[in-house]
Parts: C-alpha cells; structure tokens; sequence
C-alpha cells in the first residue's frame, strides 16, 4: 500500500551518528542519578525534573507508541497514571504515517524508553532499523501485527481500483528498498489494523497485560482501566453490527485510497475504492473514474467516500462523472493525521470511532 513511498532513508546513518553522540551526553547526565537529564524532553510536557525530582519510579514505564490509536489507547489503560507515565507520540504533527522518518528526537526517545507499540507494517521498516541501533537492555516492544496473528490481512486489490504500479517503485534509492524484501512474490499485509474495533480490543488486552508484567505495583489499575475501555470498544462493536443490519445496501465507495479494509470486513460491508490501502497515488486513470461513477450510479449511491486529509478532488471528480451527479463526498477518518492540537482538543479513538459510525450511517442511509 505504501511501497510506492519514496523513503527518504539516506540521512538516517546521519542521525545515527548524532544521536550516538546525544545519547553518550545523556549517559553522563543520568550518571549524576537525576533522570532528569533526559534526551529530547518533550516541548509540550513540563520541565522533566518536575516528576523525577520526587519520585522517579512513580512515572512507570517510559512508553513510546508510533501513532495514534496506539498513543490513545495506552494513555486509556494507563488511566490516571498517563499524568505521571507521560506516553509519548512519535507521529504527532499530522504528518503521514507512511512517509514518516524518524528524526533524531525520534530515536533518542526509542532509545530511551521501555515499552515501544508500534504497528509492524510496511510503513514501521524503520522502526526495526531504529530499534537495532539503540539497543537498551530490557526495553519491551509490541507489535501489534504480530499480536493479531491471523487476523492480519493481506491487502486486497478489488475490481475497479488501480493496479499497484510495482515497476515505479522498485527504482528507489539503494538502501530503501532492501529493508522488507518487498517483491511481487512477498504479500503486502494492510498495516491499517487499527480501524478494526475488534483488533483495538485484543491490542488493548496486550498493552494492559504488558504493562501489568513490566509495572506490577499498579498490574489491577491496568486490568480495571482496560476492562472498562475494553466496554466502551465492544460497546460500539456493537453498534457498528446494528447499524450496518440495518442497511438494505451495505456498499461503500471511496473516491480515494482505501485503509479500511478491516472496518469493512468486521461488518460485511463492500466496498468499492480508487487504490488499494495507502496508495501514494492521487491521480486516478481514466478507467478507474468512469468505473467508480458507473457503480455509484448503478448502485443509487446518494454518497461518495473519501478519507481524512485535505485532497477529496478525486471523489468529486468520480461524482462530476456520474449520470445522477448529486452524490455529496463524506469522510471516514482513518486517524493518520491527527494532530498534538486535535489531541489537546480532545479528539481520542473512541470519539473517532463515534463519529465514523455517524458517518456510516449517513453513507448506509440508516435512520436513527
Ligand atoms: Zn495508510
């Protein structure tokens, strides 16, 4: 889905480097039995000494998550203790998980911490590299696709999207394109895990049961706050099952790319789409257009779909295309773009998961 991605991977022996040279200043710095001398502090969190002048064990485990759903649900189970434990969020300026390089904040945040949540995908190539050059004696991580064992699904190219242009990508620069061996023989597994309520459910047993066994003193605040958040998720597990029963035309089409395969998939929903998973692509061919506008037509779509971000051209042109031409556009958030600010703001998981489920049933055409 995201093979397409130019990884700008050349600077990373560069960071490297520099973070090496970080990294021996913050030796010397906790040498001096502060923890204060933390690297790369949070702009956003407050002087780091404020919690580790008193009591540095309280914090718990330093936890890196790489994006967002895995952030939101950590800060859930840890509950009241997120204050202290202060889970850090790698990708936080809305910048596109599949074109994410680390910077060297980055990595001395991996090399520092003890628990890293990553998803494991294709777009995480860098994560391994990270991990095995700031080697940290004890440091856990979690691999949310290994977690999901058979759950994972290979990406899927549905009649009407856009063939994956394996060519294009296969001459990008040297080191790049060694790190996952991605060949046409490999199959492309859909990183977009997190868009399964059901997957948030088993990754939020994991991390609660990995925090318990890494934090014991706090193991039944973790098991409480993660049955409680585990309601919530099945709750509107639920809800999801009961509107999509309700629709007499469970069909989505997407004027744009496609992460939602497993959100689909959970409930029985077809889908149409312009590009397979994360596609790099935004520019459709011809065909692809006049397919999409042919199926909304000839499925009485009163909606065309499209994700989060700011491009939706594409699914206006499908609409411009059709014979009816007054479908509107709605989006689903697949939450590869939240922000620190949509964070501070409030903006979590579940209340994502709240409003697609509206958006669902608007697309569905399912009355309250
Ligand atoms: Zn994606």
């Amino acid at each position: 889905m995201n093979r397409k991605y130019i990884r700008r991977t050349s600077a990373f022996p560069a960071l490297l480097l520099l973070l090496t040279a970080i990294l021996l200043c913050g030796c010397a710095d906790k040498s001096a039995a502060s923890g204060a001398g933390a690297v790369a502090g949070d702009a956003a969190a407050p002087a780091s000494g404020e919690n580790a002048g008193e009591n540095p064990a309280a914090a718990g485990p330093k936890i890196v998550a790489t994006i967002f759903p895995e952030y939101d649900w950590t800060r859930e189970i840890l509950g009241d203790l997120a204050e202290e434990s202060r889970p850090e969020l790698l990708i936080d300026n809305g910048v596109d998980p599949h074109s994410f390089q680390p910077g060297v904040e980055d990595l001395a945040k991996i090399a520092d911490c003890d628990l890293l949540i990553y998803v494991g995908g294709t777009s995480d190539a860098w994560v391994e590299k990270a991990l095995a050059q700031t080697p940290r004696e004890g440091r856990q991580v979690l691999r949310l696709m290994d977690l999901l064992g058979d759950r994972v699904r290979e990406e899927e190219t549905v009649e009407g999207m856009e063939p994956e242009d394996h060519e294009h990508e296969a001459h990008g620069e040297g080191d790049a394109h060694g790190e996952g061996g991605e060949d046409a023989e490999t199959p492309e597994y859909d990183e977009h895990v997190w868009l399964s309520l059901k997957n948030a459910v088993l990754c939020c047993e994991a991390i609660g049961n990995k925090l318990a066994e890494m934090d014991p003193a706090h193991a039944e605040n973790y098991r409480k706050n993660t049955e409680s958040y585990k309601e919530k998720l099945q709750g509107l597990d639920k809800q999801y099952t009961e509107t999509v029963s309700r629709s007499s035309n469970p069909v989505l089409l997407f004027g744009d790319r496609f992460p939602f395969r497993y959100l689909t998939e959970d409930y029985g929903i077809l889908y149409y789409a312009a590009f397979p998973g994360c596609s790099a692509e935004t520019e459709a061919s011809f065909e692809t257009v006049t397919f999409l506008a042919g199926k909304a037509d000839e499925l009485h779509l009163k909606y065309v779909l499209t994700i989060d971000g700011v491009n939706h051209r594409l699914a206006e042109t499908i609409v411009e295309n059709t014979a009816d031409r007054s479908q509107q556009v709605l989006s689903l958030n697949s939450m590869q773009s939240v922000s620190r600010d949509d964070i501070q703001s409030g903006t979590g998981y579940l209340s994502v998961m709240e409003q697609n489920l509206e958006v669902l049933k608007k697309a569905l055409d399912v009355q309250d």
